[in-house]
């Protein structure tokens, strides 16, 4: 039977470290989240967030408008928060209403603010190996495998699902790591050939119970990103049998999710020590 590699104590030895290293700064990192309509899911994301900046001792604020806001007067409001000198972190939580183009927001905030690792220069930034600001669930997916002890060097990693949001820049993440990396989508042939060669197998499809055993290697680690909500129960993309072939499995609700909070808050305060330190420009 399968380990299950919870995320919770990893991501509390994140806020460790960030009380540790706060206790050292003169000055308090500033955290803003603007929100647009009455999402529920967005409402308690934003709570979330917001509530967590604020127990480890930064600056946090929540700015909530109308779903009906233009679109210019949002990229108004992000360029004025762009130059706000105390402010060192900027999001915008998504998804927005569908009269806001998504990609012009997230290219207005100032990439050293960009703290959901979203605008094209860190998106390039990642890539190309520099320094810069990346996206928190993959980054927290990389965190929790090393809490974990598993050595990411030259293995096999297939990850399901191609966002901008996990699957992309977790690959990206992954090739800084020296793994082997092979991205699998909804057009992908064979894909029960595909998972099967991984030794870490990544699902983040957004489909309750995608990946059954037959689709998972002997020993293989199995991170489950998905969330779904049936009913009043969330379900990740593994279905529970691959316990059964995996030699370790994330648990949903309780493995990457509490990552993805936590390394927003890493990403905060990195984002406050790039700016005010010196950054690449
Ligand atoms: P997304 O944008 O909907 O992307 C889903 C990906 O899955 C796409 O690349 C899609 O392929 C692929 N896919 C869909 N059906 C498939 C199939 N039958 N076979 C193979 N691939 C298939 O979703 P996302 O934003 O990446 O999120 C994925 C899941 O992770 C969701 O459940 C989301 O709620 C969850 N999530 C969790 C966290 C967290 O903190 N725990 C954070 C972010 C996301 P195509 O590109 O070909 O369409």
């Amino acid at each position: 039977m399968a380990e299950i590699w919870k995320g919770g104590p990893v991501a509390e030895a994140v806020y460790q470290e960030i009380r540790t290293r706060l206790s050292a700064l003169d000055f308090v990192p500033y955290l803003k989240v603007i929100r647009l309509g009455e999402d529920p899911a967005s409402v308690s994301y934003v709570r979330l967030k917001a509530k967590k900046a604020r127990e480890l001792g930064f600056r946090s604020e929540v700015e909530v408008y109308p779903e009906a806001l233009p679109e210019e007067v949002l990229l108004e409001r992000i360029r004025i928060l762009n130059e706000e000198k105390e402010l060192d972190g900027l999001l915008v939580q998504l998804p927005l209403p569908s009269h806001i183009r998504a990609e012009r927001v997230l290219e207005a905030i100032h990439p050293l603010k960009d703290v959901d690792g979203f605008h094209p220069v860190n998106v390039g930034r990642l890539w190309s190996g520099g320094e810069g600001l990346f996206p928190c669930t993959p980054l927290g997916i990389i965190r929790l495998l090393k809490h974990y002890k598993v050595d990411l060097k030259g293995k096999e990693v297939v990850i399901l699902g191609r966002s901008n949001i996990v699957g992309k820049p977790l690959a990206g993440l992954l090739l800084r790591e020296d793994a082997t990396v092979t991205v699998a989508h909804s057009k992908t042939a064979r894909l029960p050939e595909v998972t099967r060669r991984a030794e870490i197998l990544i699902a983040a499809v957004g489909r309750p119970h995608f990946v059954r055993p037959e689709m998972v290697q002997e020993g293989a680690v199995v991170v489950d990103v998905g969330v779904t909500r049936v009913e009043d129960r969330l379900l990740g993309d593994v279905h529970p049998k691959v316990a059964e072939v995996a030699s370790a499995l994330t648990p949903v609700p309780g493995g990457v999710g509490p990552m993805t909070v936590a390394m927003l808050m890493a990403n905060t305060l990195k984002a406050a020590l790039l700016r005010r330190n010196g950054a690449p420009r």
